[in-house]
């Protein structure tokens, strides 16, 4: 079908990104048109989030937006993906009765298929995993089919930065969680097809590649007698001729192994930043939430980390809130957040998710003023300790590869504002001709907030590029047509 259009928002989390990345691409291949348009659009579809309520009722009033597009144009097809889809295809059915396809995790292979029966037949169509239990890891692995590294470059964070699904689902069953049931069993990608998918992505002009999964350093596969670990999986991908930083995001305390760290540090290539989300830092807390460590446990972790990768920026996620946390429990993650100094963390208000042990099993007992409270007291210390772990980078040059524009860049000029992150994750925003954009700089940083580095390039100095002073050298970020928002886990 030729000359159809097709309108994605995503919400959540890198992959939720990966996912719609992989849906549109599939949906070029059979003839149609990303938009950024809603109105121009013949197939409107919801990538969809059910960790945190926000994002539900964010694609609940999207889907209340587009109604009116139905009455406009009754051959639309609109669809819901994900996460969403796979735990609340009653709720859909009952808040959003026009939506035509309801399609889980597991199934977006199947999207223009799915689009295709829509059209043919006008009837609803449903593709969800039967469940964790009865599906098993065999549908679940049926999904790897949808990983196509000559996927739609236009859908990715920038031309030069890519996804790379490693591992999906999980098994660890944090008690609020929803992840386990809507992203099935963790399974490992085979090394050979990540390998390949990194070649294939840096061929295409990827610099560098962000390896995702729910708990990432737990990733292992075995085959025969073979077992790959992540550290080998990162040394197998770290010589190809073109890539110029691995990243991986996100990781579990328990599984973060000294072979790992070590190859952190030794591999230049790995970027020094490790997120790893301790979430409270109340030993009682942290067992209903089954998080199956203590923050004594996380601490000796977190300076195992600083001892085997010296100089490397760790961040963290906080949920505030949680059942049955005490002001004394809170108290304990303020402690946590005082002694660990991360880099940044993402702090979140418990909220409770249909489905989950926790829903089951303990009452939502912390008012919402004291959840609010909470989480201000807390980003109020770590935004001291992150002042402080940027005030520390003054003085210093790092390395920057540069994403685009920052969003105060003046327009008129020739001179942008240009922004990017150093090895250590940090952002750091500096002007310079956009021609720099998709290289890697040096830039001497003189000044910090307490989220952003500022500089000046030592444009004498840029890391293996042609940036001649000819525009045409640009390399132009194009628009990105897909929204997303990021993160939320
Ligand atoms: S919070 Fe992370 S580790 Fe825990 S169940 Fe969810 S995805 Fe798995």
């Amino acid at each position: 079908m030729t000359g159809q259009k097709v309108y994605i928002e995503t919400v959540g989390c890198q992959m939720n990104v990966l996912d719609s990345e992989l849906v549109v691409g599939a949906l070029r291949k059979h003839g149609y048109a990303l938009t950024d348009s809603p109105v121009d659009a013949d197939v409107l579809l919801f990538n969809t989030c059910s960790v945190r309520e926000h994002a539900e009722e964010k694609t609940f009033s999207a889907l209340g937006r587009v109604r009116l597009r139905k009455h406009a144009n009754p051959d639309a097809v609109i669809g819901v993906l994900g996460c969403m889809a796979q735990k609340d295809q009653e709720l859909i059915r009952k808040r959003a009765p026009y939506v035509d396809m309801i399609v889980g995790t597991g199934q977006l292979a199947a999207v223009p298929e799915l689009v295709a029966k829509v059209r043919a037949t006008r009837e609803p169509q449903l593709a969800v995993s039967l469940g964790r239990s009865d599906a098993g890891r065999n549908e679940v692995e049926a999904s790897f089919v949808s990983y196509d590294p000559t996927r739609d470059p236009t859908m990715r964070p920038t031309p030069f930065q890519a996804f790379v699904r490693i591992q999906i689902g999980c098994d660890k069953f944090c008690t609020y969680c929803v992840v386990p049931s809507t992203r099935g069993p963790e399974q490992s990608r085979p090394p050979e097809h990540i390998w390949h998918e990194v070649r294939q992505l840096v061929d295409q002009g990827c610099k560098e590649v962000t390896l995702i999964g729910q708990t990432v350093n737990s990733y292992v596969h075995e085959a025969g007698d073979r077992r790959t670990r992540l550290s080998d999986l990162i040394a197998g991908m770290h010589d190809v001729t073109g890539l110029e930083r691995i990243k991986f995001v996100t990781n579990y305390p328990k599984d973060m192994t000294d072979d790992l760290l070590n190859a952190v540090r030794e591999l230049p290539k790995v970027v020094k930043y490790l997120h790893v989300p301790v979430q409270s830092g109340c030993d009682e807390v942290l067992k209903r939430m089954k998080r199956n460590y203590t923050a004594g446990y996380y601490m000796d972790m977190l300076a195992r980390c600083r001892e085997l990768v010296p100089g490397v920026s760790v961040s963290s996620d906080f949920i505030v809130g949680f059942c049955g946390e005490t002001e004394e429990s809170f108290q304990k993650s303020m402690e946590l957040v005082r002694a660990a100094k991360f880099k940044n963390s993402f702090i979140f208000k418990y909220s409770e998710r249909g489905g989950t042990k926790a829903a089951e099993r303990y009452p939502d007992d912390v008012p919402e003023d004291v959840k609010k409270r909470r989480n201000n007291d807390l980003l109020a210390v770590q935004n001291e300790n992150s002042r402080a772990d940027h005030r520390a980078q003054v003085g210093t040059t790092v390395e920057v590869l540069v994403e685009g524009p920052s969003r105060m860049s003046a327009k008129a000029t020739h001179i942008t504002q240009l922004t990017g992150r150093s090895m250590a994750d940090h952002i750091v925003v500096f002007d310079g001709p956009e021609r720099l954009i998709g290289h890697t700089v040096r830039v001497a940083i003189k000044d910090a907030s307490p989220f952003t580095l500022y500089g000046d390039v030592l444009t004498d100095d840029v890391v293996g590029a042609d940036v001649s002073r000819e525009p045409s050298a640009s390399a132009p970020v194009p628009a990105r047509p897909n929204k997303f928002s990021l993160p939320l886990v």
